[in-house]
């Protein structure tokens, strides 16, 4: 039986749709990218033949020559960019230009707000790659051939939601892409205008891109591994565009580290940090991490090993001629030379940050804002470097709770009173929540700063780091408040049958009452030990299935309030169950907390309203 060679019309999946409309839409006026995202195509495929050809004998063969084309025809109005590389079978075609493999697509596209620019920011931080050349093409079709197959496969497509995919022939290995121009795009069917883009999007790809120029073909970028080359051969210009070709990001890198080491373990490390969080940031399966390269050679995408968890959002490169060119993920996992290069890459970027906060403090504040909420758990996932770590730490603070997280512990340091014992910090699940935080009351009256902790990593954070320059963290919602002449042993006494009687009503919910020294308007407030468990932190360990000990609070009440000084009158009254439950349900929403039972909550409140 005779198999005709039969064509296939599939649909795109329903997010590759959506990216589409939206990439054409919002990113028009960078349409020139499309050549960057396909020579970057073809570079990793280049890198994935050399890197397949180190163990596959049939592909050793095929290792040779390996570069880049870049040509155009002014009649057909087409450009074309082809390259000798691993291409890809039928199936890989299917998957790679049909479908997003990316986790949490979905929720990306529904946050998108329809504001042009706006979205072309997050379209970029998503990826641009293979569809952005349906920004300039109403036809592209992909003619490719995996290096270890006979078989070609030809995909095209309008970009309108379908394309058609059948087995052709194709006489070497790679891939070659065909832009057929959408009408008035012809700007790009010239040799200066491809060769400009070139120039300023791929110089530092480490395969030569040749055009044909007078008939012969010529390599028109430098060709040389950029991490390779002496920092002062390199411009800023250059730096930003291979950023852009391996993170995939399409916005600028913030700032990067550059490194030739050499020593007992020899290496290059290229590191940057992204100016935007990605946004699967947050992801269980974020894929993160480094190029990995042994001797030029392209080994691996994504070598977690080489930076740890708390540094997720560091891209770039590391090439070392210390490892064997047949490393696997599993030597990664326990190897010396590994370690020693991971240690010297974090410090590179601890000291870049730090120069950051020194020297360009507002650029230090976007990567804070961006990723601090990752970096803090650094305090208790590299001891090695926590005291450099605590000092690049920033908080939102009651010295001025409009300002964002901008205070460092030496600056909060540097303001307390030198008898001040503690940096004091209030944790919440929001920055409002912490702001109107009724255990501040007290402070702001003595003028004492608070650190306003709101993140969800915080708890954590503070559990790890729990000093700073012999100054301890302490939450002030706490253990017992010691500020020095507030207390008022007069007021307590008087107060203990109050107490003793609210305990007994409360007997199942708290697990101790006393006057507070904390408050000055409001009328009750909830702490707890020292050593209990915060509110933020249980809620993670739930979140994370874990079983949490229940610990119970502690109600303290203000004697000076009005309506404790009138409660305190009739010890008797048949509604004094009904305000201790009222005066607990209010200090729980008072922090932000939620009740059991809100519906009880409303009864109380309502039959003492009457
Ligand atoms: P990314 O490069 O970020 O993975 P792209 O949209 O640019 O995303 O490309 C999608 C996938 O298509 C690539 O990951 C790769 O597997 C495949 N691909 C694209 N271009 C080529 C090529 N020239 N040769 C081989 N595979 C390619
Ligand atoms: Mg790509």
């Amino acid at each position: 039986m005779v198999v005709a060679a039969s064509s296939q019309t599939l649909n795109f999946q329903a997010e590759v749709k959506e990216v589409l409309q939206l990439m054409i839409h919002s990113l028009y006026s960078n349409k020139e990218i499309f050549l960057r995202e396909l020579i970057s195509n073809a570079s990793d495929a280049l890198d994935k033949l050399r890197f397949g050809a180190l163990e596959d004998a049939g592909l050793a063969q095929k290792n040779q020559d390996l570069k880049i084309h870049v040509d155009f025809d002014k009649d057909k109005r087409t450009i074309t960019v082809s390259d000798n590389g691993i291409g890809m079978t039928h199936d890989e075609v299917i998957s790679n230009l049909g479908t997003i493999a990316k986790s949490g697509t979905r929720e990306f596209l529904k946050n998108l707000s329809g504001d042009q620019v706006k979205d072309a920011k997050l379209i970029g931080q998503f990826g641009v790659g293979f569809y952005s050349t349906f920004i300039i093409a109403d036809k592209v079709t992909v003619l490719t051939r995996h290096a270890g197959s006979d078989e070609a496969v030809l995909w095209e497509s309008d970009g309108q939601g379908t394309y058609t995919i059948k087995d052709t022939q194709k006489d070497e290995h790679g891939t070659q892409v065909t832009l057929h121009l959408k009408e008035g795009e012809d700007e790009f069917l010239s040799e200066y205008s491809l060769q400009n883009i070139i120039s300023k999007y791929s110089d530092h790809i480490s395969f030569p891109v040749l055009m044909l120029k007078d008939g012969k073909y010529e390599t028109v970028n430098k060709a040389t591994a950029l991490w390779t080359c002496n920092k002062s051969e390199i411009s800023e210009a250059d730096y930003q565009g291979f950023y852009k070709h391996i993170s995939h990001d399409f916005n600028d890198a913030l700032a990067w580290t550059h490194n030739h080491v050499e020593g007992s373990t020899s290496y290059i490390n290229l590191l940057y940090i992204p100016s935007q969080a990605p946004f699967d940031l947050f992801n269980r399966d974020y894929r993160r991490g480094i190029k990995l390269y042994v001797q030029r050679v392209f080994i691996m995408d994504e070598a977690e090993n080489f930076m740890p968890h708390y540094l997720r959002f560091v891209r770039g490169v590391i090439d070392s001629s210390d490892l064997p060119l047949n490393v696997s993920r599993e030597i990664l996992q326990s190897n010396k030379v590994v370690e020693t290069i991971r240690k010297g890459s974090v410090k590179k970027i601890l000291n870049l940050l730090e120069d950051l906060a020194k020297n360009k403090a507002e650029k230090y504040q976007q990567f804070w804002d961006a990723f601090g909420e990752v970096f803090k758990e650094g305090t208790g996932e590299d001891f090695a470097n926590k005291d450099q770590i605590a000092q690049l730490l920033r908080f939102a603070s009651t010295h001025d709770v409009n300002a964002g997280q901008i205070v460092s512990l030496n600056d909060y340091i540097n303001r307390m009173p030198s008898e001040q014992k503690h940096i004091y910090y209030v944790t919440a699940d929001t920055l409002a929540a912490a702001k109107s935080s009724p255990h501040l009351e007290i402070f702001a009256k003595k003028n004492i700063e608070v650190l306003l902790l709101h993140h969800r990593v915080d708890e954590w954070m503070v559990s790890h780091l729990t000093e700073f320059q012999d100054k301890t963290l302490q939450a002030i919602t706490k253990g017992e408040l010691d500020l020095g002449d507030v207390e008022n042993p007069e007021v307590d006494k008087s107060f203990t049958d109050l107490t003793a009687k609210f305990k007994e009503l409360l007997a199942n919910e708290v697990k101790d009452v006393r006057t507070t020294h904390r408050l000055t308007e409001s009328p009750a407030c909830l702490v707890s030990d020292n050593f209990d468990m915060g509110r933020q932190m249980q809620k993670m360990l739930e979140a994370a299935g874990q079983a949490v000990p229940i610990a119970k609070p502690i109600l303290e009440l203000n004697p000076y309030h009005p309506l404790i000084e009138k409660l305190h009158q009739d010890l008797n009254q048949p509604q004094l169950i009904d305000w201790a439950h009222l005066l607990l349900d209010q200090a729980i929403l008072a922090e932000g907390g939620q009740l059991s039972d809100p519906a009880l909550f409303v009864k109380r409140m309502n039959k003492l309203l009457i």
